[in-house]
C-alpha cells in the first residue's frame, strides 16, 4: 500500500452508489448532447416548447452503452485492480515522496503544484532534477514569493515553455500577499484563485494533496479513457473533453482520489503509451472495450480460416451515426488496434518564423570569450531571458538583406558603424516552440573591448561561456552558440593548419602575441578564431 498522509479536512467524498454513477452519466449526457441535440440548443428549444404552450422536448438519448461505465461493480473491480498495480509498480519520484510524507498542508499543496506546472508539456525524466533544484531553492511558497522573475527564468531555463515559471511565481505572490499565504483548499477554489491554475492542475492538486474525489484528465488519461470506451471521435472536441471528465470523476476512487488520479496518469505514461501499448501486462485490460474489439477480430479472422466465421455484433456497440465513434470518413482500421484510439483533429500547422542573430564576442581574461547577451522584454514569448542581439526578419527577406538588417540593427543599437560584410556567418539553427517553427539566421563579429550601450535600450551583459549557461538563456540560444563554438573549431584547426604549412618563416611579422588586444577595425580584418 502507498503511504497515507494526513489530510485536511477533505470535502465530502462517500462511495457511489448506482444512482450517483447514473446521475454523472445522464449529467454528462445532457452537458454533451446527442449528436442531434446538444445542450444549448436543446435548452432553448425546450424554453420555446413551453412558451408556445407545447409538451417540453424530450432529452437528448443517453450515449451508447460501449462509451459508459456504468456498473458499479465493473467500477469498483476497476478502481482495485488500478491501485493494486500502482502500488506495486509506481516510479519512485520526489513530489510523490513529498506528497506523501509533508504534513504541512500548504507546503504539500505548494510541491505539488510545483510538479505540476513543470511536468505540463516536459517528460518526467528532464523535470526532476530541476524539481529538487527548485524545491531547495524555495521550499515554500513565501520563499518563491520574494524571489526575482530573473531567478525563477535562470532556474526554469532549458525546461521550455518559460511563461509557466513566470506565472508560478505570480501566483504563489497572489497567495502570499492577498491569501494570507493559505492555498485554496478545494479544485474550484484554486481554479478559481489562482492564475495559470486550469481545471486539470486544480484537480491534480485538490486531489494529492488534500484528498478531494475529483478527477483529471490530461493526455494520458485522455488516451486511456479512450481505449477503455472505444471513443474515436476527436478528443479535443468539446463534446469528447466533456464526456471524458465525467468519467474521471465517475471513476475515480473515493478514498484514495490522489492516487487513484496518479495511478490513471502512470498506467497511460507507462503501459498504455501512444504507439505500442503494452496490453497483455495492462491491470485493467479486462474493462478495456478497444482491445476486447481485437480479440473479437482476431477470433473472427481464426474462425474464418477455417470456414466458420461467425462475427456476432456486441449487444453495446453503436449502430452508427455515433458521436463517439470514429467519424464515418475514418473508420476503425485493424491494422492499427487499440491505437485506433484517441483520434485527434489535425494539427495546426506551426508559424514559420526566421530570426537574424549575432553572437558579439571579445576577448576576456587570458584570451577565453565573452559573449555580449541581451534581455528581451517582460511580457510575450521567452519574456525576460537573455539572448544574443536578434532581430525578427520580415517574411521572404533576401539572404543578403538579412545580413544589411541586422547590421543596421546593431549598428542603431551600439552605436557604431557595422557593415554587412563584417558579419561573418555562422550557419542556420533551427528551434521548434509549441506553435513556432523558429529559424535563427547566425551570424558572429567579434569586438575589440567594452561596448557602451545606450542605457535606454534593453538590459545587456557580457558574460563568459560558463556565466552564459548559467544564465536565464533558452535552448534555442544554447543550440546558437554551440553552432559558433563549432565553427570556431573549425577555424581554429585551419589556421593552425596553415600556419603549420607556412613554417617558421611567417612567425613573428605582424602577428599579434596573445592577450593584446587589437582596435575594433584591426580586429575585425583579423582572423576570427578567439
Ligand atoms: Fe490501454 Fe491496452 Fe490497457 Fe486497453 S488493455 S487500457 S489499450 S494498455
Amino acid at each position: 500500500m502507498a503511504p497515507r498522509r494526513p489530510r485536511d479536512p477533505a470535502p465530502a467524498a462517500s462511495g457511489p452508489d448506482m444512482s450517483q454513477l447514473r446521475a454523472v452519466a445522464a449529467r454528462g449526457l445532457r452537458r454533451s448532447g446527442g449528436r442531434a441535440a446538444p445542450q444549448q440548443p436543446a435548452r432553448q428549444s425546450r424554453k420555446g416548447a413551453s412558451l408556445r404552450g407545447g409538451a417540453p422536448a424530450p432529452l437528448p438519448a443517453p450515449p451508447p452503452a460501449q462509451h459508459l461505465f456504468s456498473d458499479p461493480a465493473e467500477i469498483e473491480a476497476l478502481r482495485g485492480n488500478l491501485l493494486a498495480w500502482y502500488d506495486r509498480c509506481k516510479r519512485d519520484l520526489p513530489w510523490r515522496t513529498l506528497a506523501a510524507t509533508e504534513l504541512d498542508a500548504d507546503r504539500r499543496a505548494y510541491a505539488v503544484w510545483v510538479s505540476e506546472i513543470m511536468l505540463q508539456q516536459t517528460q518526467v525524466a528532464t523535470v526532476i532534477d530541476y524539481y529538487n533544484r527548485w524545491m531547495q531553492k524555495w521550499p515554500t511558497l513565501q520563499a518563491l514569493a520574494q524571489a526575482s522573475l530573473e531567478e525563477v527564468n535562470e532556474l526554469w531555463a532549458g525546461l521550455g515553455y518559460y511563461s509557466r515559471g513566470k506565472r508560478l511565481q505570480e501566483a504563489a505572490r497572489k497567495v502570499v500577499s492577498e491569501l494570507a499565504g493559505r492555498m485554496p483548499r478545494t479544485a474550484e477554489d484554486l481554479q478559481k484563485l489562482l492564475p495559470g491554475v486550469g481545471r486539470y492542475t486544480a484537480g491534480a492538486i485538490a486531489s494529492i494533496s488534500y484528498g478531494q474525489a475529483t478527477g483529471v484528465v490530461d493526455g494520458n488519461v485522455i488516451r486511456v479513457l479512450c481505449r477503455l470506451r472505444c471513443i474515436g471521435a476527436d478528443s479535443s472536441s468539446p463534446l469528447v473533453v466533456d464526456r471524458l471528465w465525467d468519467m474521471a470523476n465517475a471513476l475515480v476512487d473515493r478514498s484514495r482520489p490522489g492516487d487513484f488520479n496518479q495511478a490513471l496518469m502512470e498506467l497511460g505514461a507507462t503501459v498504455c503509451v501512444p504507439k505500442a501499448p503494452l496490453c497483455g501486462e495492462c491491470p485493467v485490460k479486462q474493462h478495456c472495450r478497444a482491445r476486447r474489439r481485437v480479440e473479437k477480430e482476431l477470433a473472427f479472422a481464426s474462425q474464418k480460416l477455417f470456414g466458420k466465421p461467425t462475427l456476432v455484433p456486441d449487444v453495446e456497440d453503436c449502430v452508427g451515426g455515433c458521436p463517439l465513434c470514429p467519424p464515418a470518413t475514418e473508420p476503425w482500421d485493424s491494422s492499427l488496434g487499440v491505437t485506433n484510439f484517441p483520434r485527434k483533429a489535425a494539427k495546426k500547422q506551426p508559424r514559420v518564423v526566421k530570426t537574424a542573430t549575432c553572437v558579439l564576442e571579445r576577448r576576456g581574461c587570458h584570451g577565453a570569450p565573452e559573449y555580449l547577451i541581451v534581455q528581451r522584454p517582460n511580457s510575450g514569448l521567452l519574456a525576460g531571458l537573455w539572448e544574443f542581439p536578434s532581430l525578427l526578419l520580415a517574411q521572404g527577406l533576401q539572404e543578403e538583406k538579412q545580413q544589411e538588417a541586422l547590421a543596421d540593427h546593431l549598428q542603431a543599437w551600439m552605436g557604431w558603424p557595422v557593415a554587412a560584410r563584417d558579419l561573418q556567418f555562422v550557419g542556420e539553427v533551427v528551434h521548434i516552440f509549441s506553435h513556432i517553427h523558429q529559424t535563427y539566421v547566425v551570424y558572429s563579429l567579434p569586438l575589440d573591448g567594452d561596448v557602451t550601450l545606450d542605457p535606454a535600450s534593453s538590459p545587456s551583459r557580457w558574460v563568459t561561456e560558463e556565466e552564459f549557461h548559467a544564465s536565464a538563456v533558452s535552448t534555442a540560444m544554447k543550440k546558437v552558440l554551440k553552432a559558433r563554438e563549432k565553427q570556431r573549431g573549425k577555424e581554429s584547426s585551419s589556421v593552425t593548419g596553415s600556419k603549420r604549412k607556412r613554417g617558421a618563416k611567417s612567425q613573428g611579422a605582424g602577428s599579434t602575441s596573445p592577450g593584446t588586444q587589437l582596435s575594433l577595425r584591426a580586429f575585425l580584418r583579423a582572423p576570427t578564431a578567439l
